[in-house]
Formats: C-alpha cells, structure tokens, sequence
C-alpha cells in the first residue's frame, strides 16, 4: 500500500488514468534490472528511481572515469574513480531514499543473468558491447522477461522492446543475427552528451509503460534517432523464423 507521502510524491503519475493508483502499485512493486550504469543507465536509473520502481539491480564492472562525466549524469565529478554501481547508489539514494537497491560491481556471469532475469520484471541494456547484449537476450528469452534495449552513438541512436511473452516479438538476435564485437563504441568513435539522454530517457519511459500496462511497448519496431536531422524512424522488425536463438521457442 503506498503511503500518504507516496501518494503526494507520485500523485503527477497518478492522475494520468493509464496509470492511476494501480500502476503506481505495479511500479512500487516491480524490480528492474539494469546492465550499464553509463550514459544510456544514467537517465534510466535516475527516472525509474524517480518515478518510483521498487527495487533497481545495477550492474556494472567499471569505475568512474573523467572521460564519462561528459554524459553519465548519474556520476558527479566526486565520485570519479569509484565503482559506478556506488557512485549512481549515492546519487539514487538521495534522489529516492524509499527505493531498495542491489549493486552488482561486475559483469553478471550466465547463472547470474539468468538468477537476476528471472527476478526482474523487466531488463533494461545499456552496455558498450554486443556479447552482454546477446547474453541479456538470452536470459530474458529463457526467463520470459521484458527486455528494453537502447544504442547511442556519435548522432545516433536506437531503441525497441523486445517481449518473449508475446509470440510475434522477435528476439534482439532476430535483429542482429551475427556476433560482431567489432561494433563502435564511446570509447572509441565519440558520442555527443544528450543523445544518451534521449535515448535513455525514451528507455526508462518503455520501462513504465511496460510495467504498467499503458499503451503499446516498443515490441515489433524499431526506432532509430539522428540527431544532426532531427528524425525519427520506425522501422517494423518481425520475428525471423530461422533466429538460431529464438526460432524454437
Ligand atoms: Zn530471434
């Protein structure tokens, strides 16, 4: 039961009818977890802690760098050098002291992803690489978990919901079939600060949506943001029924 003083913090979201008390229930009973606590991670913890997600899981092996101040707004520049999963819980925990919070200060092994998928309501991914990517498929594939996947880049970016619950969502392999490790990063090639906003922001909105049953998740398409145009696209993504991951689910 929310309290009086939940019902004043969220009462924003609880006028909105697709959410109401009920959703703000579901909200204050789901757990999210969340792999990357770096430029897409920082808006998605920092709205989910706002808007109220019971429990957050944060994964993440690295420490704060100075290069990340630039876009990982979760981060304040006294915390560089410390873990980024302590370093976003200080941040979290001030902005929503109600929230409970688990930090996982490495790379989830598979038994662990798979532990942690299967006590997520939904899985947010918004790492630099594509095993962890495919690795998050998995599991929610495995686990019948909701996965909100996001990329930022250079001017660009993209988002879509992928939802083994429901039979016609293909899987994030289904859009990607091959491993290719060789994919830009940050790191290397350079992405411009509030792109990892919108994107990470668009992601914790999904998130919501999906937890709360308002209107229609990300599940089936594709959007793709470039930010030097100003455009955004929807690109349908079907199932593929030859997916080595998902065809025989
Ligand atoms: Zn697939």
């Amino acid at each position: 039961m929310l309290t009086d003083s939940q019902l004043l913090r969220y009462s924003r979201h609880i006028f909105l009818p697709d959410i109401d008390v009920t959703g703000q229930q579901a909200l204050a009973d789901s757990r999210v977890l969340v792999l990357g606590a770096g430029g897409l991670g920082s808006p998605v913890l920092m709205y989910l802690a706002t808007s109220g997600v019971g429990h957050l899981v944060i994964s993440d092996p690295d420490v704060v760098d100075e290069s990340n101040l630039q876009r990982q707004i979760v981060h304040r520049a006294d915390q560089v050098d410390r873990l980024k999963v302590e370093s976003a819980a200080v941040q979290l925990r001030a902005m929503n002291p109600d929230i409970e919070l688990t930090l996982q200060p490495h790379t989830l092994s598979s038994e662990q992803l798979h532990e942690q998928a299967a006590a997520a309501t939904v899985v947010v991914v918004g790492t630099d690489n594509f095993a962890s990517r495919y690795a998050a498929n998995q599991a929610c594939l495995d686990t019948s978990t909701p996965l909100v996947s996001a990329a930022a880049i250079g001017w660009e970016g993209q988002i879509s919901v992928f939802d083994s619950r429901r039979d016609d969502s293909p899987c994030f392999a289904c859009l990607y079939p091959k491993g290719d490790d060789t994919a830009l990063n940050c790191a290397e090639s350079g992405v411009v600060s509030p792109l990892v906003g919108v994107l990470g922001s668009y992601q914790a909105l999904e998130t919501l949506k999906v937890i709360t049953g308002a209107g229609h998740p990300l599940v089936g398409r594709l959007q793709v943001f470039d930010g030097l145009a100003g455009q955004w696209q929807t690109l349908t993504l079907n199932r593929q029924p030859a997916c080595p991951v998902c065809a025989r689910r």
